[in-house]
């Protein structure tokens, strides 16, 4: 196996060989997994605390291959990032989740919004606002229904986010900031970027309410984006008290275990279409 340099591996190598040798593997498996057909999305709901109703969903990377079994998007997106597959796994994922909520339509759903992640290689590489647009072309998905995620950590470390962002917001997709509360963030940079929703991220939600720290931040992130201007959404609410705080404390939208896992499409549609329809 080619030799990974970094870290010292070589005062490790027989436990660390191993691993370099599985990442290269995955790597080999992972650029063939689109073509094998091994790669879909999943998507998990989006909805309205006090009434249940579907606001969106967020479309998730699942990669179930027949060598390594379900393999987490924690480990297989680092690694396409780290080998520049991201570009091609990012566009799919795109285009993709733009088809899918066009063939929801088609059978009677119209789920109001998808929102897919954005990783900084995709982003940092510029160009992403005219690929967006591409395929809000090719699939006829209004850009309004199309949000993207990206973390405050990728505007942070992007020397043009801002154009970037713009150049995005031009295009008139909807932009959020993931993981909110959990990178370095400057507010008076994020006053700058047009963006309409923040995401509280889940390891301030799940505490909630044992923890009287993450309950002031929380708190505190639904206050600023009142003031904003800003809708804000909790991720990783699994439990009705969790639910009932944020309620009480002015935030009515939610994602979560709660309301339901990453789901596949035509569960979406079992479970909401025919509610929409009646
Ligand atoms: P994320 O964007 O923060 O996505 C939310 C993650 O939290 C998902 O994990 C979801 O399954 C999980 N989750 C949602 N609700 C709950 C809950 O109530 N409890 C718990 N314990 N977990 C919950 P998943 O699908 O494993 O994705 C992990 C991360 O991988 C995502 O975090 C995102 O950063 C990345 N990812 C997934 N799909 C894509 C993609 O298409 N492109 C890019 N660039 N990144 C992706
Ligand atoms: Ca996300
Ligand atoms: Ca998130
Ligand atoms: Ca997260």
């Amino acid at each position: 196996a080619k030799a990974r340099g970094r870290n010292g591996y070589r005062f490790y190598a027989p436990a660390m060989s191993g691993d370099g040798e599985l990442r290269l593997r995955m790597e080999a498996l992972l650029r063939r997994a689109i073509d094998k057909d091994e790669i879909h999305l999943a998507y998990q709901p989006q909805v309205e605390i006090d009434s249940g109703r579907l606001i969106g969903v967020e479309a998730l990377l699942r990669w179930n291959s027949p060598e390594l079994g379900q393999v987490a998007p924690s480990s297989f997106i680092p690694l396409a990032e780290d080998t520049g597959f991201i570009g091609q796994l990012g566009q799919w994922v795109l285009q993709e989740a733009c088809r899918q909520m066009v063939a929801w339509e088609a059978r009677g759903l119209a789920v109001p919004k998808i929102a897919v992640n954005l990783s900084v290689r995709q982003f940092e590489r510029g160009g992403m606002a005219a690929a967006v647009a591409g395929v809000l072309q090719d699939t006829g998905l209004a850009p309004q229904r199309l949000q993207l995620e990206v973390t405050e950590s990728v505007i942070m470390n992007t020397g043009d986010a801002l154009q970037y962002v713009n150049d995005l917001h031009a295009v008139g997709v909807c932009l959020a900031i993931d993981d909110f509360g959990t990178g370095y963030s400057s507010l008076a940079y994020l006053k700058q970027l047009p963006v309409q929703t923040l995401k509280i991220d889940r390891s301030f939600i799940k505490d909630i309410p044992q923890d009287p720290d993450d309950e002031a931040i929380a708190i505190a992130i639904i206050q600023l984006g009142k003031s904003m201007n800003l809708s804000v959404i909790a991720e990783g609410v699994e439990r009705e008290d969790q639910a009932a705080f944020l309620l009480r404390h002015g935030c009515n939208l939610a994602q979560g275990y709660l309301y339901g896992k990453p789901l596949a499409h035509g569960e979406i549609l079992a479970r909401w279409g025919v509610e929409q329809n009646a």
